[in-house]
C-alpha cells in the first residue's frame, strides 16, 4: 500500500554508516533507519549474533522458556533499574503494554474509566491506541473512533500537568523524553524530575515513551538517566535490535506486578532471534565504548553546525541531545531530504522545517566532518533562495 512517499533509490548493502544502491553510489546514513541502526549496518557482531542463534533456533513462542530472553531481561534490568520486562516487536506495541499497565492499575484501583496524560505534538505510534496518544492531527484523521481516557497537555510544563491533580480518573503521565517527530523538542533540565515528583505526590505512574531515545542514543542507555529519576513504566524498540524487530515494555514497582499470565501476550515478542540481536547490541555498546562516544562526537557536531550556520539567516534553533539533532529552519524545508540524498547524504524533516540527524551510535569525528560538509552547504542555498523569495514564518520554534 501507499502508506509511504519513498525518495527515488533503493539500496543494495550497507557497513558501518555507509549504504550503497543499486548503482553503487555510497550515501552517508545520517538517519540510522530512523534511530535504528546504532550500530550501522552489517555490524560483524550483530551479524555473528544472528547467524549464530538462527543455527541453533529461531522460535518456540513464550509457552516455553526462552534462555535469550531471560539473558536480555536481565542484561536490561541490571543497565535500566526496571524490574519486569515485557518483550514485543515494535515500538507501538511497547506503548500499547504500557497503556494497559496504566489502565489496569486504574481498574485495580476501582477507576472505571482511568485517564492517561499525553503532550501536544507526542508520537506514540500508529495503532489505535498508541495514535489516540499521538498528537498530530492529520494521522488521526479518518481513523475515529478513537480511545477515551487521555487528556492532552502542552509538553514541557510541568504546571499543566499539576494542574490536573485534582482529576480521580487519571493514573498516569506519558511523555517522549526528547519528542523526536514532534520536532527534536528537548525539555528544560527538570522536566522529568518535576513530573516524577507530581506522579508521586498523586500516586500516578510516570511512564516514558523511549522508543527514539533509548539505547545510547541521547549519551545515556535511556534519557530519564540524565536527570536522576526513574519511572515507573519505560517502552523502548527501535535501536534495540539495530533492524531486528523488538520492542519492550519495562517496568518496577507497583506497574511490574501488572499484567499477570492471561492478560497479555505476543507470539513473536521476544523470540530467541531478536533477543539475541538486542543482547549482541547491548553489549556491544558498553565494549565498544559508545555511550561516550555519542558524547563526544555529539558536543563536535553541534559546535560544528553552530560555527558554520551562525551566519545564515532562517537557522531558528539547533536542538540535540547526544545524537539526536533538529535544525529549525524558517520555512517547510522538505525539498533538502531530496537535496541531501543527491548529495550523498541520508536524513530527514519532521515537523515541517526541522531538519532531523540520527546517525549511528558509532559516527568517528572524520564521518562527523563529511556530515557537516555534504549537510552546511545544502542549507546555505536553500536559506539563501527562501530569503530572497519567500515571506518568514513567525520566529516561534515549533517546539513548546
Ligand atoms: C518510532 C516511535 C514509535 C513507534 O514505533 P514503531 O516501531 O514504529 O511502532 C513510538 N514512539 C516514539 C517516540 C517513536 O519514535
Amino acid at each position: 500500500m501507499q502508506t509511504y512517499n519513498r525518495l527515488p533509490v533503493t539500496f543494495s548493502r550497507g557497513q558501518g554508516v555507509w549504504l550503497e544502491d543499486q548503482n553503487g553510489r555510497r550515501y552517508l546514513d545520517a538517519l540510522s533507519g530512523i534511530a535504528v541502526c546504532g550500530l550501522g549496518h552489517s555490524h560483524p557482531r550483530i551479524t555473528r549474533a544472528i547467524f549464530e542463534q538462527s543455527q541453533r533456533l529461531l522460535h518456540t513462542s513464550n509457552l516455553y522458556g526462552i534462555e535469550a530472553q531471560s539473558l536480555l531481561a536481565q542484561k536490561l534490568a541490571a543497565l535500566t533499574d526496571m524490574e519486569k520486562i515485557f518483550f514485543c516487536n515494535s515500538g507501538a506495541e511497547a506503548n500499547e503494554c504500557a497503556i494497559k499497565i496504566a489502565r489496569q492499575v486504574g481498574h485495580q484501583r476501582g477507576i472505571a474509566t482511568p485517564g492517561i496524560i499525553v503532550m501536544e505534538s507526542a508520537f506514540h505510534g500508529r495503532t489505535l491506541a498508541t495514535l489516540t496518544a499521538t498528537a498530530n492531527p492529520h494521522a488521526q484523521k479518518d481513523f475515529g473512533p478513537l480511545l477515551d481516557g487521555f487528556y492532552r497537555v502542552p509538553f514541557n510544563d510541568p504546571d499543566a500537568v499539576r494542574a490536573l491533580s485534582d482529576n480521580r480518573d487519571i493514573v498516569a503521565v506519558f511523555v517522549e523524553p526528547v519528542q523526536g517527530e514532534g520536532g527534536v523538542c528537548v525539555p528544560e533540565t527538570g522536566y522529568l524530575q518535576a513530573l516524577r515528583k507530581t506522579c508521586d505526590n498523586n500516586n500516578w505512574l510516570l511512564m516514558l515513551d523511549e522508543i527514539q531515545t533509548g539505547v545510547g542514543r541521547t549519551g545515556h542507555w535511556y534519557a530519564f538517566q540524565a536527570e536522576g529519576i526513574l519511572p515507573d513504566v519505560l517502552t523502548s524498540a527501535k535501536g534495540l535490535g539495530n533492524g531486528i524487530p523488538i520492542g519492550a515494555c519495562l517496568t518496577r514497582a507497583l506497574a511490574a506486578q501488572a499484567l499477570g499470565p492471561g492478560s497479555h501476550g505476543t507470539t513473536f515478542g521476544g523470540n530467541p532471534l531478536s533477543c539475541s540481536a538486542a543482547l549482541a547490541v547491548l553489549d556491544t555498546i558498553e565494549q565498544e565504548g559508545l555511550l561516550d562516544n555519542v558524547r563526544s562526537v555529539s558536543r563536535y557536531i553541534l559546535e560544528e553546525l553552530r560555527n558554520q550556520l551562525s551566519d545564515i539567516n532562517g537557522i531558528q534553533d539547533i536542538r540535540n541531545r547526544g545524537l539526536m539533532f533538529g535544525i529549525e529552519l524558517a520555512w517547510p524545508c522538505g525539498e533538502l531530504v531530496t537535496e541531501a540524498l543527491e548529495a550523498g547524504l541520508l536524513i530527514n524533516v519532521t515537523a515541517g522545517n526541522t531538519l532531523r540527524l540520527l546517525p549511528p551510535l558509532i559516527l568517528t569525528r572524520e564521518e562527523a566532518d563529511i556530515l557537516v560538509d555534504r549537510l552546511v552547504p545544502l542549507i546555505k542555498k536553500f536559506a539563501d533562495r527562501r530569503g530572497k523569495s519567500a515571506v518568514q514564518l513567525a520566529p516561534d520554534s515549533v517546539c513548546q
